[in-house]
């Protein structure tokens, strides 16, 4: 989501409304050099065609998914505020990849932007340098994609950038830097005894730029005289003016520090001094120092931001929140350096630096790391500090918990700022919250972690879900899961006997309750219907019945779903896909037969299986047993997910779909003694992006595969 925030006038962007120009083709894979380039079927093979060619405004270079190029381009032409020159990707597959492993070959640099109003966008960068450096290096020039001084308006966005050493350097002013995503090596650019230069996500020579959106990971070294040097963002080269820089939303982890900006150290003959900049809604958790800000500031403003810092990632250096604010116009002054609204979570103290004392500080939190008792004892003016009530701090899900300290003690500044770190619409007026993250109640948890951010999936990685809230979900579950410290989601509906038999089924109060527990509620619609006898319209209206009873009941939104009685079709999966489910789970049929009294069922698979058609790897009842739950079991490796499906323990209405809590008991044992790791359908987005759909267009493509490999399977051992 990109929200452009007119907060410094100088910022001019444009919009592409159409292009007149010429579009380029270039596919290294099948293209030609001796073709026109000027069409999908006759493409050029180098990129270097993309250098020689005489761009004008409106032009579009499009590289082909799947391609791969070395070495160095520079793009001298211009484009227009009205009709940029555009470089970016075409066709299916990954993107085009970039690199240049030669860093005495233009420092090192993939692609170079030497004219005004160029646009990249859609493109993969690659090891530049692919390994430590030393001697012929500048620093200044060192990076995978440079936009050069004097190159002005352009814009970096939806690139990757990895195992770049600087991924981004830009000396040229009015540009906007979104939403890429970096991810950096772990070794020293260069180094001495003296001194060294780590890597570096993104590095700004001048003012006048924004970068806001981004992901940026892991740039950090410890081959270091300081013992850990890198960082996310370094603001530095005192050779042009530092005015004017607009930092914001963006997520960092892992990297050596967040921004760097220094005063006469690396840049002895330039000493530089920074004026009007804001840093405001990111979430920062990273090791080493938050901030290391020497230069001199002048009306410099860090706002709600949510700074963690209690992982040094390894690394020597500390892990506070530190600043080393020298000289300033003057310090200690509104003009200087303020901090407004910001939650610090620490470990050692969450300012250090011989003139920290002297920026102005307002309405902010601190947290001493599993010290909640501990005190801050800076001035009245902050908001306080303990505990800040987040939802799961140690998973670096940094929502508020709705009965939060945090809730209500920041100040407004509607006047800078028009939305929250997740894209939410910021008060005009009354109390802020603090921190980039403002509470919602009925947000859904969403990974803060944009993509390639998946962890790998487990063998015995277990799925748990409980259908139709049988009364048993609240008075018999909780305790045996919570012996385990398994997740699970309950789906829960207001039909079968929801409404007119309440002793058999669980109470709003009692799902919000197991909401408060930790456990997933699910949407299993209102009224427990066959959504295939539904009409869209209403399918649409159950769905929107459950998310508003959650809401009157502080439950989160259910971000996924469960088909009832199994049924499904199309038609339901594009209700469901407009709804904005991450993931729904389906039965076992029709791969495996379903006489309705339990079954097996087949493993889910990310690769191929639709995020809105799991299937259900084993639900029970008195056809499915414990040697039934072991095969299922058996299912969950190479990549593949075993999805559980109970109904009540026991279930008063449906005994043919009832376990007795012995049974259970003995199941959840064999899961704790097989080491599986048991967790709710919505911590599948850990594993899993539900965002790429194998087979979007035809979802049940995979369904019908496995029903005729398995009818060929049983015709052989026939
Ligand atoms: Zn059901």
């Amino acid at each position: 989501m990109i929200q452009f925030i007119s907060l410094i006038p100088l910022f001019l962007f444009f919009l592409v409304t159409h292009c007149s120009g010429a579009n380029y083709y270039i596919d290294s894979v099948k293209g030609s050099d001796n073709n026109d380039g000027l069409s999908i079927s006759k493409p050029w093979k180098s990129h270097i065609k993309a250098e020689s060619a005489t761009l004008a405004a409106g032009d579009i270079v499009y590289f082909k998914k799947g391609s791969a190029f070395s070495g160095n381009i520079r793009i001298s032409e211009s484009g227009t505020a009205t009709k940029p020159i555009r470089l970016t990707s075409y066709g299916k597959g990954e993107l085009p990849k970039f690199t240049n492993p030669s860093t005495l070959n233009a420092s090192g640099n993939a692609i170079i932007l030497g004219g005004d109003y160029i646009i990249v966008e859609n493109l993969h960068f690659h090891d530049t340098p692919g390994e430590h450096v030393s001697g012929k290096i500048i620093m200044t020039r060192l990076a995978a994609l440079r936009i050069e001084h004097g190159s002005d308006h352009c814009i970096i966005r939806n690139n990757e950038f990895i195992k770049t050493g600087q991924g981004i350097m830009s000396a040229g002013e009015h540009t906007l830097i979104t939403e890429n995503y970096l991810d950096g090596p772990n070794y020293a650019l260069w180094r001495t005894s003296k001194s060294s230069w780590g890597p570096m996500g993104i590095h700004l020579n001048i003012g006048n730029q924004e970068v806001s959106y981004n992901t940026i990971k892991n740039f950090g070294t410890k081959d270091s005289p300081w013992g850990s040097d890198g960082g996310a963002i370094e603001i530095d080269c005192g050779k042009y003016h530092k005015k004017n820089i607009y930092i914001h939303h963006n997520y960092s982890e892992g990297n050596a520090g967040f921004i760097e900006s220094s005063w006469d150290y690396d840049w002895p003959r330039h000493r530089q001094e920074i004026y009007n900049w804001r840093v405001s809604f990111n979430v920062c958790y990273d090791g080493q120092s938050w901030l290391f800000m020497l230069a001199p500031c002048t009306g410099i403003y860090f706002d709600n931001n949510t700074i963690a810092r209690y992982n040094g990632f390894g690394r020597s250096q500390d892990a506070c929140a530190r600043i080393d604010v020298q000289g300033g116009m003057p310090v200690g002054k509104a003009s200087g350096a303020h901090f407004r609204n910001n939650l610090f979570i620490y470990s050692s103290s969450p300012y250090t630096g011989n003139r920290s004392g002297g920026a102005l500080k307002t309405a902010n939190w601190y947290s001493k790391y599993k010290s909640p008792g501990n005190k801050y004892k800076g001035d009245s003016r902050q908001a306080g500090s303990g505990d800040p009530g987040l939802v799961d701090l140690e998973n670096q899900d940094y929502r508020l918990n709705g009965n939060s300290p945090l809730r209500g003690k920041g100040i407004n500044l509607s006047e800078f700022y028009k939305l929250d770190f997740r894209g939410q619409p910021l008060p005009k007026t009354g109390n802020w919250d603090i921190g980039a993250i403002q509470y919602n109640s009925t947000m859904p948890a969403k990974t803060l972690q944009p993509r390639n951010q998946l962890l790998p999936i487990p063998d015995n990685l277990v799925v748990l879900t409980f259908d139709d809230g049988n009364k048993s979900d609240f008075t018999n579950i909780p305790k045996v899961l919570k012996k385990h410290g398994f997740g699970a989601t309950f789906y829960v509906t207001e039909g079968l006997g929801f409404l007119n038999r309440p002793e058999n089924y669980l109470s709003w109060k009692q799902i919000r309750q197991l909401h408060e527990m930790g456990y997933e509620i699910g949407n299993h619609t209102q009224n427990h219907r066959n959504v295939i006898n539904l009409k869209p319209e209403e399918l649409a209206a159950s769905l929107t019945h459950i998310d508003n009873r959650c809401a009157e009941n502080k439950i989160i939104k259910p971000v996924t779903f469960c088909y009832p009685g199994f049924n499904n079709n199309h038609a339901s999966v594009k209700v469901l896909e407009k709804h904005g489910f991450l993931f729904a789970r389906r039965g076992v049929g029709p791969e495996y037969k379903d006489p309705g009294k339990g079954a097996r069922g087949p493993a889910y698979d990310p690769k191929v299986d639709d995020p809105l058609l799991v299937p259900t790897t084993g639900y029970a009842g008195p056809d499915w047993k414990m040697k039934d739950l072991k095969w299922a079991i058996d299912q969950a490796k190479d990549g593949k997910i075993a999805v559980l499906c109970f109904h009540g323990v026991p279930s008063i209405e449906h005994p043919w779909v009832s376990t007795n809590l012995k049974d259970f008991e003995k199941y959840m044992q064999y899961l704790k003694d097989e080491d599986c790791t048991v967790i709710a359908m919505r911590d599948l987005a850990k594993y899993v992006n539900p965002n790429n759909r194998p087979h979007r267009a035809d979802p049940y493509q995979p369904v019908r595969k496995r029903v005729s490999e398995m009818k060929k399977k049983s015709a052989r051992n026939e």
